[in-house]
């Protein structure tokens, strides 16, 4: 057909909505409508400047199904999680636990959020947190806010206010997702004092720096490890030096580990119960990654810091809503009560390896693969160069990185990890009862690649 034809072929619109029921029914008269025009002008000025178009009613209906369906993204859908990354960032951190999904749906209702049901007046939405926090910590005071980083800029906001907060230059890190400190600490407002060298810092280099001094600051590493000739000055240290100086000791700690004794074999990985313990006097972490939470910050420690914090108008701007109190409340409650394994985070790092074992034997017979010895890491930026001995499942293809592809774009979608030329499936990170549902998502995934 002519171009001149094709453009006298072009539908009218209301024609063409009319003709285009299922369009409107998915995405509303208006949007569909708008949608179907922009279709029908861009392949009139195609048409118009002698390229090929389509005029038919097909093609301008799949034209605006496919922009319409770029532009109305789902909500994030559920993976199953096969790569041995316990806490993967790319797949939204910690998994939470059942309680912390019900507490948040219930949330989802009206609820007491800041309600006091004896006097039915108005309560603070964080003091159902508040001693959670400080007991989960083992501190004088507790407070949340909705991450890490956000408790980064409270806390130099309320206590550095514009003076100067001195750090290592062993610790301006990057951690990843653009958290880098010293960018942060600049849009806070503080004046950062680098101190000591990259590879090699002393607590007694903190003694003299700077001289209008308000906090110091000490950032764990997270994702990374200087290694060779390196030192760091212990907490414990630092702490001296921040009593001498009479300013706080403040410590990011990062990962959410609450306790030294929860993960001996996390050694380097510190906690906000011992960083406290040992002359930390205000600690901050986020809760999505080794405490199993929802996104947000703990910050706890000495009384009248947290206060500080509590009582600074930036609070407001990084307070907690209710669906992440709910659920945080549940993660904490669970550390508490000494029920810690029903957090899925720690129900990966403390699998037992004769379980493991079992599934991945199963998971290979079904499926044609054979066990290899692997190893799944925590991830999410905490214990780096820490490795978890992990059987996993490899499974043949000729190309690895299209059947990769194929369990990515599956339903369910599952993330498998390619190593050594082929795809490996961790069962550490998968929960035990998905285990059937995986196996049918892989049978799907090389069906689909199988040649027709
Ligand atoms: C992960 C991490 C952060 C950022 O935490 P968010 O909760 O994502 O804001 C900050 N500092 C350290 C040391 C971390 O490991």
């Amino acid at each position: 057909m002519s171009n001149r034809a094709a453009l006298r072929d072009l539908p009218r619109i209301d024609d063409l909505v009319a003709a285009s029921p299922e369009l409107v029914d998915d995405y509303g008269r208006d949007a569909a409508t708008a949608a179907l025009r922009r279709a029908v002008e861009a392949a009139r000025t195609a048409l118009v400047a002698g390229q090929p178009a389509s005029a038919e009613t097909t093609a301008l209906q799949e034209t605006a199904r496919a922009e319409l369906a770029a532009r109305r993204p789902d909500p994030p859908a559920p993976v199953i999680n096969a790569t041995g990354v316990i806490v993967h960032t790319n797949l939204g951190r910690a998994p939470l636990s059942g309680e912390a999904r019900r507490a948040l749906d219930a949330a989802a209702d009206a609820c007491d959020l800041e309600a006091d049901r004896d006097s039915g007046a108005r309560s603070s939405r964080l003091s159902r947190l508040e001693p959670l926090v400080a007991d989960a910590c083992d501190a004088e005071a507790g407070f949340a806010v909705n991450s890490a980083a956000g408790a980064l800029v409270l806390v130099l906001g309320a206590l550095a206010g514009g003076r100067e907060v001195l750090v290592s230059r062993g610790e301006l890190v990057e951690i990843g997702g653009s958290f880098r400190l010293p960018e942060m600490m600049q849009a806070a407002g503080a004046r950062l004092v680098e101190v000591g060298t990259t590879n090699r810092t002393r607590a007694r280099d903190f003694a003299e720096a700077g001289d209008d001094v308000a906090l110091i600051l000490s950032v764990h590493p997270s994702n990374y490890r200087i290694e060779g000739f390196a030192e760091a000055p212990a907490i414990g240290d630092l702490a001296a030096v921040a009593r001498e100086r009479d300013v706080p000791l403040v410590h990011d700690v990062g990962s959410g580990l609450l306790s030294d004794e929860d993960a001996p074999w996390l050694a380097d990985e510190p906690s906000l119960s011992g960083s406290l313990a040992a002359g930390a006097d205000l600690v901050f972490a986020s809760a999505d990654k080794l405490l199993g939470g929802p996104q947000a910050g703990l910050l706890a420690g000495r009384a009248e810091l947290v206060d500080r914090c509590r009582r600074h108008p930036l609070a407001r701007a990084v307070r907690l809503d209710k669906l992440r109190i709910a659920a945080l409340v549940a993660t904490l409650r669970a550390h508490l009560d000494g029920r810690r394994a029903s957090l899925p985070v720690w129900a990966m790092l403390e699998a037992h390896p004769d379980d493991l074992a079992e599934r991945a034997g199963r998971l290979a017979e079904q499926l044609g693969g054979r066990v290899v010895t692997g190893a799944s890491v925590v991830g999410g930026g905490a214990a780096p160069g820490r490795e978890l001995p992990s059987p996993a499942i490899r499974l043949p293809d000729t190309d690895p990185d299209a059947l990769a592809h194929a369990l990515r774009t599956g339903d369910p979608a599952v993330w498998p990890r390619v190593e050594h030329d082929a795809v490996h499936l961790d069962p550490r990170t998968v929960p035990a009862e998905l285990d059937e549902r995986l196996v049918d998502a892989i049978r799907a995934a090389r069906t689909e690649r199988a040649p027709r």
